[in-house]
């Protein structure tokens, strides 16, 4: 069995990191599979993208399309004509794509349209937000998968919905804990940590990145000045996104408990995390993480694709409006926020039962 692996942007780096290891685990132990490992250069600066591959060991990639930047469609062109040639030129058994960014169905399209199988691994969550170009990815990369690895039971169902087989749905947990449990004892404190002498739990953590929230002057500003205002004295550390940072410079805000650093590295930015009061943050990777270091999470966001992170863990949705912002920080300073639980099979041992399932493939 040859498998291509597609990874193209932070997130994935994330996802890939476990899978590569335990396809690695199977090679020592002689089973026959074998993979290769194609970068699409979605993200390309050095910690958007390098870091990861050095912090979590994860081996260089065969192939790197070198497909940076551009709007969303010029993005998903450019990736589709240069894998349909890297596909044309390595055929494969299988192409395995993670997650929900332009590199997964742009490759997924490409993959299916040279007849290849394709499989999905953190399929069939939805946020039912078109708005979102997540949601457009997933839905389309969730059309043309022959089979499906999935982190909920939601997701499930979600896929059952869609008219999905059971014998093509496979529940096995999430691959991005994996890594969070394989890493929790080498997490490294940043060096911001001391610079800016934080104390244990008595800082928040923030991350801004969906352009519902960033894209618009006057929203982010007013988003940002209500965090500020209303976090109870102690830092704000927010580690900003390039994305963010485009406009973020230009907004003329200042506040003196808002530290804006550099995206960091994985091991340093869950340290950061694990040892915070809490998140403030739009992503959706990050709310299963501080569910599973049983960090409350303030979601800034109307839905999430990841509801268990709600039902179940540490995460609340309190939308867009930040008029809500204030209401949230008092339930987190009065000590009310919920204790949360781990969704069932986040155990760090996703990748291995994907492995197993993909040698009987
Ligand atoms: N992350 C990181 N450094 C940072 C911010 C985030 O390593 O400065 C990691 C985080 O731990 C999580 C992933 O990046 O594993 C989440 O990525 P992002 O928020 O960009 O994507 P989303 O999950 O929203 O798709």
């Amino acid at each position: 069995m040859h498998i291509t692996l597609i990874a193209g942007a932070r997130p994935n780096f994330i996802k890939i990191a476990p899978l590569i290891h335990a396809l690695q685990k199977a090679q020592a132990e002689r089973k026959n599979i074998r993979y290769r490992l194609v970068h699409t250069g979605q993200h390309y600066d050095k910690n958007m993208s390098d870091m990861f591959f050095d912090e979590l060991n994860i081996p260089m990639p065969d192939a790197n399309l070198g497909c940076g930047g551009g709007t969303q469609a010029e993005q998903t062109a450019a990736i589709m004509i240069a894998f349909e040639k890297e596909l044309m030129a390595h055929p494969t058994d299988l192409v395995l794509v993670v997650g929900d960014v332009t590199s997964t169905m742009a490759c997924s399209i490409v993959a299916k349209k040279l007849n290849t199988r394709l499989t999905h691994i953190e399929a069939g969550i939805r946020s039912w937000d078109l708005t979102m170009p997540e949601e457009i990815n997933r839905m389309v990369t969730d059309c043309l998968a022959d089979f499906y690895f999935t982190t909920s039971e939601v997701a499930n169902e979600n896929l059952r919905n869609a008219g999905v087989s059971e014998d093509r749905i496979h529940f096995v947990g999430n691959v991005m804990i994996d890594t969070l449990y394989a890493n929790k004892h080498r997490f490294i404190k940043p060096e911001a940590f001391d610079e800016l002498k934080l104390q244990e739990k008595r800082y928040i953590v923030m991350t801004l990145h969906r352009p519902a929230n960033v894209d618009e002057a006057d929203k982010l500003r007013n988003l940002v000045n209500q965090i500020t205002s209303n976090v109870e004295n102690e830092p704000i550390v927010f580690p900003i996104h390039p994305r963010t940072a485009r406009i973020f410079h230009d907004l003329g805000i200042h506040a003196d408990n808002l530290h804006i650093v550099d995206p960091l590295g994985y091991l340093e930015f869950n340290y950061l995390v694990k040892h915070a009061r809490a998140v403030v943050t739009d992503s959706g990777g990050i709310t299963e993480e501080t569910t599973v270091m049983g960090v409350p999470c303030i979601t800034l966001r109307d839905n999430t694709e990841r509801p268990e992170t709600c039902t179940i863990g540490t995460n609340e949705l309190i939308g867009t409006n930040p008029d809500n912002i204030a209401p949230a920080l008092k339930t987190l300073y009065a000590g009310k926020w919920k204790e949360g639980a781990i969704p069932p099979l986040w155990d760090g041992h996703t990748a291995e039962r994907i492995v197993e399932i993909l040698l009987q493939k």
